[in-house]
């Protein structure tokens, strides 16, 4: 047994967590059949299988015929690929997120007539890759560990043009506070302290952000000293409330050497209608109204368009531009 090297496996280990997929599988079952199917996540690297296990450590004892399966099936970086054991009553998935390493679920079922639904397993498997996905290095922002714009990028097609997808997961979290923060007066903090205290303060900011939202939250520095978040089922008032809240932890944080650190803040209604270039525009429109008037502060879009504040953001064509 080996301690995982993943920095984020707190996290990881509530996806990797074979209970949790376990759980989404009892959903469907009948009463008979619960208690009766197993899940298991194995990574392959360094030419050899382990078995993902809950406490954030990998075990290397897998079974004989599970590991020759795993050996003569999954072997390419390169395809997904799905099939059915029937000397183990197993499913397989394979999937490789990185380029260097593979990933296979394996759900279990002792029951027989089991009708697991293919395309249910499919989906259940396609979630749990992409949140794997999101938790690998490559979609994590170097310097503050939050997502990336590459995570950003993909994160809000799927949410806005794949709502199937999130349709039939596990948990049922539905996004609906589009937000952007954007950090006041920074290029000052940077000419006045250097470039390095300025990233020490973009590290700070992030980690309160993570401390700040909930679990469920997106949070994505989306570039600069610019940060966008998705709030997952909360209403309009409580999200202006909870940003509201974290405006003013930022307000009051003491930062080394500096009397205060702000931020302003514009977000919108999280609705699938809208392009992800509208979406964004909406946001940062009202961030700039915000950095026109007090900075400081938080701001809907709705509300500004109600109160006659803004100019509505025009629907445009998604097809004829390229957005990333
Ligand atoms: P405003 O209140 O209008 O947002 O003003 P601002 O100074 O924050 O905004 P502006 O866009 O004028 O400057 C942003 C600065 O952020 C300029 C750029 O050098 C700095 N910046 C962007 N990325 C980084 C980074 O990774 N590290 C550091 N230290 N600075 C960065
Ligand atoms: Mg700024
Ligand atoms: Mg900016």
């Amino acid at each position: 047994m080996v301690k995982c090297k993943y920095d984020s496996f707190n996290r990881l280990a509530i996806i990797n967590d074979p209970e949790l997929l376990s759980e989404s599988f009892q959903k469907i079952l009948s009463e008979k059949e619960k208690g009766q199917i197993k899940t298991n996540i194995y990574l392959r690297e360094s030419e050899q299988w382990h078995r993902l296990s809950k406490d954030g450590v990998v075990d290397h004892d897998i079974a004989k015929n599970t590991l020759a399966v795993l050996e003569n099936n999954i072997t390419s970086t390169k395809n997904h690929c799905l099939f059915y054991e029937p000397s183990l009553k197993t499913w397989f998935c394979s999937y490789n997120p990185l380029s260097t390493k593979i990933l296979a679920l394996s759900i279990q079922s002792n029951v027989t007539n089991l009708s697991i639904d293919e395309d249910y397993i499919k989906c259940l498997f396609q979630f749990y890759c992409h949140q794997l996905q999101m938790l690998q290095g490559s979609y994590r922002d170097a310097l503050t560990g939050l997502y990336n714009r590459r995570a950003f990028n993909e994160k809000m097609v799927q949410l806005l043009e794949n709502p199937d997808s999130y349709a039939r997961r596990s948990i049922d979290y539905s996004p609906t506070i589009y937000a952007m923060l954007d950090i006041d007066h920074f290029k000052q903090i940077n000419d006045t302290f250097g470039h390095l205290y300025g990233d020490e303060v973009l590290i700070m900011l992030s980690n309160l952000m993570t401390e700040s939202f909930r679990e469920n939250d997106m949070l994505f520095r989306y570039g600069g000293e610019e940060f966008a978040l998705v709030m997952m089922d909360i209403d309009g008032e409580q999200a202006k409330q909870s940003l509201e809240r974290f405006r003013i932890k930022v307000a009051r944080h003491k930062f080394a050497n500096l009397d205060q650190v702000t931020i302003s803040i514009g977000f919108t209604r999280f609705d699938r209608n809208l392009s992800i270039d509208e979406l964004i525009r909406m946001a940062d429109t009202a961030l700039y109204y915000c950095k026109n008037t007090t900075r400081n502060a938080v701001h809907n879009y709705n509300d500004l368009l109600d109160k006659g504040l803004i100019s509505v953001v025009e629907g445009i064509d998604s097809t004829q531009i390229q957005i990333f």
